[in-house]
């Protein structure tokens, strides 16, 4: 039975009850509590949204791509209008603090459908003469695209899918993680109050099954994944019968690489941020920070202090640094890690136990937990955690690092903290990662590509090269002289 609190489907510009009328629980992480119920789409519910994407496509195609920016523009600044409504959404639902939903949340997502916004009336084809004639291509949309988010940065990865795939004349049948449903569907009601026509962007939710039966349907021209390399690989298998395009944004488990001559206080900060923001559950984190052996044990004690100093808490308390993880059963599993690492020999510097904190029982919070005493080979050196566990390891030389560094299935980004201007950009060829910072971490302006190498994904997100995964390239050859043939 639904309620008025209730939160459905979203489709062909309204809430709509799913057909089966099934409903699941959502809970704020930080207090345990049901925030809502939340539908739950089935098949005949996606075939719905499908429909409706298909008649809303034909029409938002037909717009000028300057057209079509300004309304997406017009979705950022509505969305920069309700900032704090939709950074307290985000920081409730996800338990993400304060402190960084309005920026790194509703910026990053405004950012986005800005940039796209700007960008959609300037996609072109080419023109070349060749022999005989001339010819010229033409990018068109796709048709139907699907997204599914993961959890951990819900309304940035709804803008990161759905503003270059509607740019390009695309639309976008969305699927947020079921721990984290809100917030695509407000931007969904942006959307629609900046003009964007019905059945443009629409938002279904539910569990693994919704979004196997968008990954299956044929009326869907692409699918575009954050989350597990897991998952990643079973969207492609069923990717694979409709040869549907796929984007994947998959796991990491990146390596953060100082040297000796690196300003140590900007590391200690970049390691920190690489392992610690959002609870630690970002996909390009630099989890295996490898340090110079001649600085270790400096770095180490700046690190362990600055860490200590964290203050986790309510997300909606300002001054809070770390929320809870996202659900009972992630916090669980990033507390077996730290156990393992424990069990396998590593020295535990700080951290380490799950957090009690004061009105906040029943939250699933973490300590911030450093090791030293690592080998590449153990558990939490070579498996990605999503939580706030960074494992320290010492180095002598580039050779060693960058050797050590790439052998991992993984290859979504990495970072090196140096002065030697040489060095940071061979350190940078040499590491297998889609994405490196040098003196920095963690930073993703839209104007850049984003995306992994091997098994981190496939295809870039942000920056013109999106284009590229949300339109198909048409040729046509135009002969300017009579056909000779031989018959
Ligand atoms: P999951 O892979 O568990 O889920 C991602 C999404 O896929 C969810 O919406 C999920 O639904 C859905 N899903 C699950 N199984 C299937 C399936 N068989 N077919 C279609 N859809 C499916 O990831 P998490 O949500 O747990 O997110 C954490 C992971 O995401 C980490 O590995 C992290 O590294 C990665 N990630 C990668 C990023 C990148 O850009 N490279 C950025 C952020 C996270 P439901 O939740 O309802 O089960």
């Amino acid at each position: 039975m639904s309620d008025s609190n209730d939160r459905l489907l979203w489709i062909h510009g309204e809430y709509v009850a799913p057909e089966d009328g099934k409903y699941f629980e959502n809970y704020n992480p930080a207090t345990g509590e049901v925030i809502c119920k939340v539908a739950q789409a089935e098949k005949v519910d996606v075939d719905r949204a499908v429909e409706s994407a298909t008649k809303g496509q034909a029409s938002w195609a037909a717009m000028s791509g300057a057209e079509r920016g300004r309304i997406l523009v017009r979705t950022a600044q509505l969305l920069r209008e309700n900032c704090d409504e939709l950074a307290r959404l985000e920081s409730v639902d996800g338990g993400k603090p304060i402190a960084e939903t309005p920026e790194a949340d509703v910026g990053s997502a405004a950012d986005c459908l800005e940039f796209f916004g700007g960008q959609a009336a300037s996609v072109h084809g080419e023109y070349q003469e060749v022999p005989g004639g001339f010819f010229y291509t033409r990018p068109e949309p796709l048709g139907v695209c699907a997204g599914i988010g993961a959890w951990n940065y819900p309304v940035q990865i709804a803008a990161w899918k759905s503003a270059p795939a509607l740019a390009a004349g695309n639309a976008m049948i969305f699927k947020p993680a079921e721990l984290t449903p809100l917030s695509a569907l407000r931007l969904a009601e942006l959307f629609k109050e900046a003009g964007l026509p019905d059945g443009v962007f629409n938002v279904v939710q539910g569990h693994a099954e919704a979004g196997k039966a968008l990954t299956g349907h044929p009326g869907i021209a692409k699918v575009s994944l954050t989350g597990e390399v897991g998952t990643g690989k079973a969207v492609m298998r069923a990717a694979a019968d409709t040869l549907k395009l796929v984007t994947l944004e998959l796991g990491g488990k990146s390596p953060l690489i100082v040297f000796d001559d690196a300003d140590l206080d900007n590391a200690v900060g970049a390691a920190m941020l690489g392992n610690f923001y959002t609870q630690g559950q970002i996909c390009t984190n630099g989890t295996r920070v490898f340090v110079q052996e001649s600085v270790r044990e400096k770095f180490v004690e700046k690190l362990v202090a600055r860490t200590e100093k964290l203050k986790l808490g309510d997300p909606l308390d300002p001054d809070t640094d770390l929320g809870p993880m996202i659900s009972r059963e992630h916090m669980q599993g990033v507390l077996d890690y730290i156990e393992k690492g424990g069990q396998e020999g590593g020295q535990l510097l700080t951290g380490g136990k799950r957090a009690r904190v004061e009105g906040f029982e029943k939250g699933n919070f973490v300590q911030p937990t450093i090791f030293d005493g690592l080998s590449d080979d153990m558990t939490i050196v070579r498996e990605e955690i999503f939580g706030p566990v960074l494992s320290l390891l010492g180095f002598d030389n580039e050779d060693e690092v960058l050797k050590r560094a790439n052998s991992t299935p993984f290859g979504l980004a990495g970072g090196v903290f140096t002065k030697d201007v040489q060095r940071a950009h061979r350190v940078a060829a040499n590491l297998d990662a889609g994405i490196v910072w040098v003196n920095h971490y963690n930073l993703t302006p839209v104007e850049m590509p984003f995306g992994g190498f091997k098994q981190s994904g496939i295809g870039k997100e942000n920056s013109r090269r999106a284009f590229e995964h949300y339109t198909r390239l048409k040729t046509v050859y135009v002969a300017e002289g009579d056909v000779d043939a031989p018959y």
